[in-house]
């Protein structure tokens, strides 16, 4: 299958890093992506820059690209606010976060989940009066780190309830990880006839060492858009010691091995990988940028010809 991946590393992936990013490392960190094939991103976030001062540099990050035109860029829109931030910038999609649990809702944005979807509303209007398209990300749709497993009829209830905003497209996050196969399974499934005309994508974290498993089960169902991290980096402010995102090189050697098209070069990937390793002084989870070579040379590509 031809499969779509975005990659979410210099926002997801830089979002709770401690150490401010420099502004022009997170547009490197874009160009080396985009040179390694990645066609769509997730750049940044309108967050209030006080609550995540990372994030302060979004107008600048957006404005300092110089990508193909056929890169779709995504950011982060929280609010109105963060609406009307975006649209003075080039972000053609506009990604409207809320969790799927009270909890996380409260912790992450001060609201209920009827809040935040009610809050959704002028931020979708918008988007159609600016010609951008809203894309709704569910955090917490598999676990919460308060509450546990996420009950199937929440994610459901907030998914008709985006649905009857206008999203046409849900990213469904497993935001702590938590996610396994079978539920992935039957949660997407479960959406897929509840609400058959809406674009999933997985958003999956890797902390339980599950996110590619989780990936098999959504291949499984016909799921062809998935989101990662270069190196694997990221995490959770609410869930102390919740790794990062599936690291991008290890979904493309996977999707690659398993006879999937991405589009993405993985020795470049690698290379980037690296990179971004040596910018951050530490070693990223990312676990092929660790991995021993197999045979004697270009292991990588190796490994994918062996698989046809
Ligand atoms: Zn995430």
């Amino acid at each position: 299958m031809k499969i779509e991946i975005t990659e979410v590393g210099s926002r997801d992936g830089l979002q709770n890093e401690p150490v401010p990013v420099p502004t022009e490392t997170k547009i490197e960190l874009i160009h080396r992506a985009v040179d390694a094939g990645a066609r769509r991103f997730e750049v940044t976030s309108f967050v209030s820059p006080r609550a995540v001062p990372q994030m302060a540099d979004a107008e600048a990050v957006l404005a300092g690209l110089d990508v193909p035109e056929d890169v779709v860029l995504q950011a982060l829109v929280p609010n109105l606010r963060g609406a009307e931030r975006a649209a003075k910038t080039r972000a053609q999609e506009w990604v409207c976060f809320l969790s799927v649990t009270e909890s996380h809702s409260q912790a992450n944005s001060n609201c209920s989940v009827d809040e935040a979807i009610a809050r959704l509303e002028p931020v979708v209007e918008l988007a159609r009066t600016e010609g951008r398209k809203p894309v709704a990300a569910l955090a917490a749709s598999f676990g919460c780190p308060f509450e546990g497993i996420t009950p199937l009829d929440q994610v459901l209830r907030v998914a008709r309830g985006l649905h009857d905003l206008g999203f046409e497209e849900m990213k469904l996050g497993d935001t702590i990880g938590t996610a396994i196969p079978s539920q992935v399974s039957v949660t997407v499934s479960s959406l897929q006839k509840a609400l058959p005309q809406v674009g999933l994508v997985l958003h999956l974290h890797d902390t339980r060492g599950l996110s590619l498993a989780n990936v098999m089960a959504g291949l499984s169902l016909g799921i062809t858009r998935y989101e990662s991290s270069l190196g694997g980096i990221g995490g959770c402010p609410f869930a102390p010691g919740a790794t990062g995102n599936v690291a991008t090189e290890d979904l493309v050697h996977f999707l690659h091995a398993e006879g999937h098209e991405t589009g993405f070069d993985l020795g470049k990937l690698v290379e980037h990988g690296r990179w971004l390793s040596e910018q951050l002084g530490r070693e990223l989870p990312g676990r092929l940028l660790k991995a021993p070579p197999i045979g004697a040379t270009q292991p990588l590509d190796g490994i994918e010809r062996a698989v046809g």
